[in-house]
């Protein structure tokens, strides 16, 4: 990387030092950014904290804190740790299709994303599986109204996809999303070689097989 006028900086120690390695991305706006130095704290031992601000003035202009640490073989050296101090979360947005169905997966779904942008990659997978049975039974409780008591109070999702899921793509990508979902909230996995990712992509699945089958039901309504 080139040093750039930019990266000179002061710090607490009364030094001026170069700063060459940036975060990427700002937490406020989510932009790809260059961010603009302003001060860095030598902290504990080997740690230091360099305060940047985001460069889109009008849009944005925040500051934030990036975690470095100090390079062993070169003390005017500093390693960005791939962290920064939090800004605002990135949020899902989904479909008016998928909100109007069911705002409360929307809901749970982007609290489990918060969770996994906090690394806590232990828990939001149980609350992605639980965002899943919400879609599931809100998008059947608005086609089967007439058993609507019967869909949400049945603790056992795989029979409700089973009994009342007639979309075999949505069925398909349902189950595979509720199997993963589980071993998230399990002791020991079943599906070894599958993980978080693949549990989001059988979510989204899911999601436009059902944005599929509305899309279809409406233009087809329109043309009776
Ligand atoms: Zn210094
Ligand atoms: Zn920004």
């Amino acid at each position: 990387m080139t040093k750039n006028d930019n990266s000179n900086i002061s710090c607490n120690k009364g030094h001026r030092h170069f700063l060459f390695d940036f975060p990427k991305e700002c937490p406020h706006c989510h932009s790809k950014i260059q961010p603009i130095p302003i001060f860095l704290y030598h902290g504990r031992v080997e740690f230091s904290y360099a305060l940047l601000s985001c460069p889109d003035e009008k849009n944005c202009n925040m500051p934030f804190i990036a975690f470095y640490k100090n390079a062993q073989h070169d003390h005017n050296q500093f390693i960005f740790q791939n962290q920064t101090s939090f800004g605002r979360f990135k949020n899902k947005d989904f479909s008016e299709i998928i909100k109007n169905i069911s705002p409360k997966f929307c809901q749970i779904y982007n609290e489990a994303y918060i969770a996994e942008q906090h690394d806590l990659l232990e828990i939001c997978g149980v609350g992605y599986r639980k965002a899943l049975e919400f879609l599931i039974k809100d998008y059947l409780i608005l086609q089967f109204t007439d058993k609507s008591e019967q869909i949400a109070n049945d603790h056992r999702l795989q029979k409700v996809i089973n009994d009342f899921i007639t979309n075999d793509n949505i069925k398909n990508s349902a189950t595979k999303a509720f199997w993963l979902g589980n071993d998230e909230a399990h002791y020991v996995r079943k599906w070894q070689n599958k993980d978080l990712k693949d549990l989001k992509q059988f979510i989204y699945l899911s999601i436009s097989w059902i944005e599929l089958e509305e899309q279809t039901k409406s233009m087809n309504a329109e043309m009776n």
